[in-house]
């Protein structure tokens, strides 16, 4: 049979809507959007025919079930949310592909009541006129890091090159060799400050740079002296840095600012929780730093953002540069970022609601708890799985101390019918994506990044990815 004759079989869209599975998905499923996931799937079979030839084509029947099932599944596809919520059994708290930082339950009400309504964003409620959208965050940001300005933008590296751009456009930058790190996500020293039009002066060596470095490099063209945190590794050993006491009277002494991108931060002391040392913004702050940025969603456990505290009369100069404009947050942002600020205020609050340090600090024998009762649930489903219970260890991420691993409980699975692989694979899949690791040919999912309202769904994407024994 030739090919023209083949194609001229092929039902047409009316005929396809007339099916009965069709008629029913059209329920569910909005007309345009099952029309348009029927053309779709005609001109892929037409391509199909298309490319056979020989005893292929000779045998080729139309296959009118198969056109269906693929319009139905595809337009169910089509009408999912791409965007959605995952179970995160990785035990990463801070991981960048997964959202980096979860915001509280407490602040959906606010957060929400502002999204959906209108609100005073820009406007002064006791004058009626026109007011500043950063006003409503700057009062608390200096409250809690003492700093004397502040301004906020879309996320760090926004704050990064606004900093450079307006302090030290067309001039030169003075960074330790050891800090021209990559953070991931293609934040390159080196590269922003080229997009900032700032010329870097590199001094000193990978592991170590001396205050000498920096001062013999000081010249007319000098605007700034940067330090960058190098937070997603660390150089041990045979290493040495400039402190940020010396570096800041090394600018007083020649009346050069100091810049300082902390990345994550931390606006509470973590070692009073048992973790390790992570620069606070307020140490920073109080060192005489010109300029400290960092981000809002990493050990803040904000929204996505990037702030900027310090010194007044540059903060004035960064609000007139258009970048400013180009990299203004919105509503959203604001209003999470400002009901999160607030919980800070009450630090015991601050450790229990907002999630990345409820994660951070949570007692070994709460995960432990909480570990057994997953584990409960699972094995009396009778599935057909070998299921434990381990030791393991979790890590911060977000560029956040890096050398910090957390102790913590994991369950960890075994299938008997299909690969650790394949599990993993099918569990990423689940209609609520379960993202876990593999580790010695089974799957380990950790308790500290998992809520106790996911488990059931863990539960039952078992139940449906193994079945029973
Ligand atoms: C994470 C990080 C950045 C980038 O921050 P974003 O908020 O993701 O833009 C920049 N610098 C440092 C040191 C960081 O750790």
């Amino acid at each position: 049979m030739d090919k023209g004759k083949i194609l001229s079989k092929l039902p047409s869209v009316d005929e396809l809507l007339n099916n009965k599975k069709i008629i029913n998905l059209l329920e569910k499923v909005p007309r345009n959007v099952v029309v348009n996931e029927i053309r779709n799937s005609l001109e892929r079979y037409r391509k199909k025919i298309l490319s056979m030839d020989g005893e292929i084509l000779n045998k080729f029947k139309i296959d009118i079930d198969e056109i269906v099932f693929n319009v139905v599944d595809n337009s169910h596809e089509f009408m999912e949310m791409n965007l959605r919520e995952v179970i995160n059994g990785m035990g990463t708290v801070l991981h960048t592909n997964l959202g980096r930082a979860l915001l509280s339950e407490t602040i959906r009400e606010r957060v929400w009541s502002v999204a959906s309504g209108y609100s005073t964003l820009e406007i002064d409620v006791l004058t009626g006129k026109r007011g500043i959208r950063y006003s409503h965050v700057i009062e608390i940001i200096k409250f809690i890091t003492k700093a004397e300005d502040v301004l906020v933008v879309n996320n760090n590296a926004a704050a990064v090159m606004l900093a450079l751009s307006t302090m030290a456009k067309d001039r030169e930058v003075i960074v330790s060799r050891g800090e021209l790190v990559e953070i991931g996500g293609s934040f390159r020293v080196p590269d922003v400050m080229e997009q900032s039009g700032t010329r870097l002066v590199d001094v000193g060596t990978t592991n170590k740079t001396h205050l000498w470095d920096y001062e013999s490099a000081i010249n007319e063209n000098t605007a700034a002296l940067l330090k960058v945190h190098t937070s997603n590794y660390r150089i041990l050993g045979f290493a040495d840095s400039v402190g940020l006491g010396d570096l800041v009277e090394l600018g007083k002494k020649n009346n050069i600012p100091v810049i300082e991108d902390i990345g994550s931060g931390v606006l509470v002391d973590l070692r009073k929780y048992g973790l390790m040392y992570e620069p606070t913004e307020q140490e920073s702050v109080a060192a005489g730093v010109d300029e400290v940025t960092f981000s809002g969603d990493k050990l803040l456990g904000g929204p996505q953002a990037g702030i900027i505290v310090g010194k007044k009369r540059y903060i004035d100069k960064m609000k007139k540069n258009q970048l400013t404009r180009a990299f203004r947050i919105g509503k959203l942002t604001l209003v999470a970022l400002e009901a999160t600020l607030r919980l800070y205020l009450d630090e015991e609050k601050a450790m229990k609601s907002i999630p990345t340090l409820r994660m951070l600090t949570e007692p070994l024998d709460s995960i432990n708890a909480r570990a057994k009762m997953l584990y409960g649930m699972i094995v009396s489903k009778k599935l057909d799985l070998d299921v434990s219970i381990g030791e393991n260890y979790s890590e911060v991420g977000g560029g956040a101390l890096p050398l910090e691993k957390l102790p913590t409980y994991v369950i960890t699975i075994k299938a008997k019918n299909i690969s650790s692989a394949q599990l993993e694979d099918r569990l990423r899949k689940y209609s609520t994506p379960i993202f876990t690791r593999v580790n010695d040919d089974r799957v380990i999912i950790d308790l500290r990044t998992v809520k106790e309202k996911q488990y059931e769904t863990i539960v039952q994407a078992l139940v449906e990815t193994v079945g029973k024994q």
